[in-house]
């Protein structure tokens, strides 16, 4: 039986410390959020955001355009954002318009207030093995979890199906750089179980619900599960077949509970973390 990884828990407690040190600041930290267009889920996400930050004491600005917005409309927020030394994170949510170039506007955000780390400069750090100004949240979520519970990564065999920018491409690259032998999986891999089954750490970002079953994972694996997916009676549920896994797995994350708590997680402690690199505490 799997020993549970409970990020729920784990992101309450780095939240509760996170809360102690800004209580302390004098000026607080000031997370903006740009959302462009009328995406349900976005609008659910962005909320949730906003109030994690002010449950935090951070200050948080929303700024909202409409579905038809255009490309320069956007630059001119981010562009006054950069400038604006009250705003120390910078986050657009994705996913924008579809008359929208998203990598240009990601592009456009300060690195120093990068605070999801999905800026080139932020990522290149990491392939390049150094420390980026952040660390792009879910990937720095998922390291925390393993260091919370202990899990050893050097020398361990770390699989990734998924290669977002988001999610799997920095991951891999996170893991690489704590000494793990990473194999990343995609759509176009072929015989996906066969390298499944030689992982010591098993992560799955596919967005694929039912996606890794229970023969695809080794004996004793930590399997890490990030996949967002509704099943038929509308609950949610990862990737991975939870109950099948799970006697097979040393550890293994629920869903929900275990690594979405700890991306909201990341982006709070980015946003601190960004605040005192500008504040040169
Ligand atoms: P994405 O669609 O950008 O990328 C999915 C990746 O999975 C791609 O690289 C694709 O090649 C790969 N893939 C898809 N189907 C596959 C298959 N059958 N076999 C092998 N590889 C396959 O998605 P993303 O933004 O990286 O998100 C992935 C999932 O994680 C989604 O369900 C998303 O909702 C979820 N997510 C969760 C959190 C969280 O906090 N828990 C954060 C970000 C994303």
């Amino acid at each position: 039986m799997a020993k549970l990884i409970e990020g729920k828990i784990v992101a309450k407690k780095i939240l509760e410390n996170l809360s102690d040190e800004i209580l302390f600041l004098e000026k607080k930290p000031c997370l903006a959020v740009i959302i462009a267009g009328d995406d349900a889920a976005s609008k659910i996400y962005v909320n949730s955001k906003k109030k994690k930050a002010e449950e935090l004491g951070i200050k948080s600005v929303v700024i909202e355009l409409p579905q038809n917005c255009t490309q320069q409309e956007i630059l001119e927020k981010i562009y006054t954002l950069n400038n604006d030394d009250s705003v120390n994170g910078i986050l657009v949510q994705l996913p924008l318009p579809p008359q929208i170039n998203a990598k240009e506007v990601v592009e456009k955000i300060h690195p120093l207030k990068d605070v999801d780390g999905l800026h080139p400069y932020n990522l290149g750090q990491i392939a390049a093995g150094n420390k980026p100004h952040a660390y792009p949240c879910t990937p720095k979520g998922i390291i925390r979890l393993l260091e919370y519970y202990d899990i050893s990564i050097a020398g361990k065999h770390a699989v990734i199906i998924g290669r977002s920018n988001l999610v799997g491409r920095p991951l891999s690259l996170m893991l690489l750089n704590e000494n793990a032998t990473v194999t990343v999986c995609h759509s176009k891999t072929k015989n996906l179980s066969q390298i499944t089954q030689q992982a010591d750490i098993l992560v799955s970002a596919a967005g694929q619900r039912g996606l890794v079953k229970a023969d695809m994972v080794k004996d004793g694996a930590v399997v890490i599960d990030v996949g967002i997916n509704r099943q038929e009676d509308g609950k949610l549920c990862g990737d991975v077949d939870f109950w099948g896994a799970e006697p097979r797995a040393s550890y293994i994350t629920p869903v929900p509970g275990g690594v979405g708590p700890m991306t909201i997680c990341s982006l709070m402690q980015n946003t601190f973390d960004l605040y005192k690199i500008q504040n040169k505490i």
